[in-house]
Formats: structure tokens, sequence, C-alpha cells
């Protein structure tokens, strides 16, 4: 019995019957099987809202050179990840911390605290790519439904079964996504997550002309920048932790999708 079954059953031991009838779907790029107990149109009603209280919460850069150059390396994964629904945008916010997101429906958000550490559009291509990989394979999606998983009753199954962002969804979600008043509580990606949003955002870079070695010393760096901070490594790290295994495994997946992806860019 594959994974998503299994959740379906406990689904099913819960009484929530309805649900498992399409609870079960498979990433876009990997086809990794998923439980999802909402659907993809309600997660991007809720990311569109989410953006626009991000926006009132946070600064924008005043540094047109480095938003600008945002929204280039943005824009060119953007075509590369070939979702034309999506109502892309990519916002520098001027806050001096390692943080960087994609919120379901395509509104990007790095942070200069990120920006600063990348020293190459290869490196922030990886960043980039890595994060809209998690919002293409409906990551969050993923983690609101263990979340509702995790609440038995009509609450939970009023939530899956709505198609409007009602205050309860909207909990749910900023609860997935670390945002809101509830800062500190993020759901951590799941390893798996974390491996696919590697994969496919190494591919999403490639695709965009941007050598995907990037991913390698991004993320050879972040495990400096980690080590250097302790154990209390801060924000888009402790959801996001760096590990001699993960720069392995992008190394290991690096040649195959270089060879199969990676056009290099006229300019950049
Ligand atoms: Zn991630």
């Amino acid at each position: 019995m594959n994974r998503c079954l299994k959740r379906v059953g406990l689904l099913l031991g819960l009484g929530l019957l309805v649900l498992a009838l399409w609870a079960c779907a498979r990433a876009a790029y990997t086809g990794r099987s998923q439980l999802l107990l909402i659907s993809e149109g309600q997660e991007t009603a809720l990311g569109l809202q989410a953006a626009q209280d991000v926006l009132k919460k946070e600064r924008e850069s005043r540094d047109e050179m480095q938003a600008e150059r945002v929204k280039r390396v943005g824009r060119r994964i953007a075509q590369a990840a070939n979702r034309p629904d999506y109502k892309w945008e990519f916002h520098l916010i001027d806050k001096d911390v390692v943080n960087a997101f994609c919120l379901p429906g395509g509104k990007v958000f790095v942070y200069t605290g990120i920006l600063s550490l990348t020293t190459s559009n290869d490196e922030l291509a990886a960043v980039m790519g890595h994060e809209i990989a998690h919002a293409l394979e409906r990551h969050g999606g993923e983690r609101m439904s263990m979340a509702l998983m995790a609440q038995v009753g009509g609450q939970a199954a009023s939530i899956a079964l709505g198609s409007t962002v009602s205050p309860a969804a909207s909990q749910v979600f900023n609860q997935a996504y670390g945002l809101g008043s509830q800062v500190g509580v993020l759901l951590p990606h799941s390893r798996a997550q974390e491996s696919e949003a590697d994969e496919v955002g190494m591919i999403l870079a490639a695709k965009a002309g941007y050598e995907p070695a990037g991913a390698l010393t991004l993320w050879q760096k972040m495990d400096s920048y980690q080590k250097s901070k302790g154990q209390n490594a801060p924000g888009w790290l402790s959801t996001h932790p760096s590990s001699a295994q993960r720069v392995a495994d992008i190394q290991a997946k690096m040649g195959a999708i270089r060879a199969k992806y990676f056009q290099p860019a006229s300019l950049y």
C-alpha cells in the first residue's frame, strides 16, 4: 500500500469519507504521491490574499538595481515553469533576514538578507527556483492537509471542502507558511519536500539558462552560515537545514539535470 493510500485509510478512520475521494494526487514534476485535501484554486486564492498581507507588513527595497535583478531572474524562472495561470510578481523586501518564499499563485518574496548571501545570478536562481518549486509541487497544500488531518471534525471538513477564503482556512494557510501572528511555528517542510524542491528548482534554473551548479555553491554557503550561527539558525535555515547530505544529494543529481536541461543564456 503506498503512503497516500495509508493516509486515506487514516481519513476513513476519522470518518472523513468524502475527503478521501479526491485526496490522492501526484507531484507535477516528480510524480511523488501526495495527500491534498484542498483544491489548487483554493490554495491559490489563499496565496494571493496572503501576498497582500505580506506587502502591507513588509517594506519593499528601494534599491532599484537589485529589485530589478530579482525580477529579471524571477521572470526567466517563471517562463521555465510554464504556468501562465499564475499571477507572477517578484518582490525584494528590505529586511536583513535570510528568507525567501513563493506563495501559491506566483507571488515571490526575496529578502535582502538572503540576496546579500548570493554572489551570482546562478545562486539567486537556485534560491528562487527552490522556492518556486515548493509552490509548483503544492508543498504548502500538503502541509495544510497534514494540519487538517490533525484536526478532527467539522471545521477541518469545511475548510477542505470550501471553495472560498474563509478566516479558518487563512489561519491554517498562515500556519503552513509561517505567516501571521504565529511567527516561529512554521510547519517544517518534510525531507521529501526539500529534496523535491532542490531537484525541481535545479531543473527550473537550468531551463531558464542559469548554471544549476549555483545550487551547489548556495547550499555549501548556507552550510557554513548555519554552522556560524550554531543550533539556532534563523528563519529560512530553520526550515531549510543545510547539511553535508543535502549538498551530496544535490551534487548527485546535478550531472543528469545539467545534461538534460541546461542551455546557457546569451545574456543574464
Ligand atoms: Zn525548501
